[in-house]
């Protein structure tokens, strides 16, 4: 009988996990930025694409600080988000709703990454992985300076540019106060 699995053996696991993660926001970065029309948000994705190509080297030194090979194992979390990302990009938004909607998908992926991140550093720190902690630390931080940078861009304009269209056919409840019965019916 083969013996149980470790809290090791997780932290291997998770890691190649994290890794697969890096590599397929390494595809996606790019479309993101692409899609966007505000270019300091475009400049935002390309910043974070060259930094995701950090964390991978990052990555790869932390599975040699453990004697491990470097490998991925499929993260279906973040296939999820980006799947979740490519639906948006198909829509027919206005260019402020577009980045705003890319921003959101972004900040999706950033939260999933800090919070992989989170357990990967308490696991290694646990278990007394130092050099591994102290690169996964690193990726922590710029995983938050990316939520952090989206956050801003969203609250520095894109939001207000994407709202004040929002209700342009005069159906704004300034404009046309709704009535409860129209509300009810207006809601999906
Ligand atoms: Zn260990
Ligand atoms: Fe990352
Ligand atoms: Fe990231």
């Amino acid at each position: 009988m083969a013996a149980a699995g470790t809290l090791h053996d997780a932290f291997i696991d998770e890691l190649r996990d994290a890794y697969d993660a890096e590599k397929q926001l390494i595809k996606a970065l790019p479309k993101m930025a692409k899609a966007a029309s505000s270019p300091a948000l475009r400049a935002a994705f390309e910043g974070h694409l060259k930094e995701t190509q950090g964390q991978v080297v990052r990555l790869e030194k932390a599975f040699a600080s453990l004697d491990e090979k470097v490998r991925g194992k499929h993260c279906d979390g973040i296939e999820g988000i980006i799947e979740e990302g490519k639906s948006v990009m198909e829509e027919d938004f206005d260019d402020a709703t577009m980045d705003a909607c890319l921003i959101a998908g972004g900040q999706r992926a950033e939260h999933y990454e800090m919070a992989a991140y989170g357990s990967l550093i308490a696991w290694a720190r646990a278990m007394g992985h130092t050099e591994a902690a102290g690169l996964l630390e690193q990726n922590l931080a710029e995983e938050r300076a990316a939520d952090k940078k989206l956050s801003a861009l969203a609250e520095g304009g894109i939001n207000r540019d994407a709202a004040s269209q929002a209700h342009s056919n005069g159906d704004s409840e300034e404009a046309k106060p709704r009535t409860p019965k129209k509300k009810a019916a207006s809601r999906r």
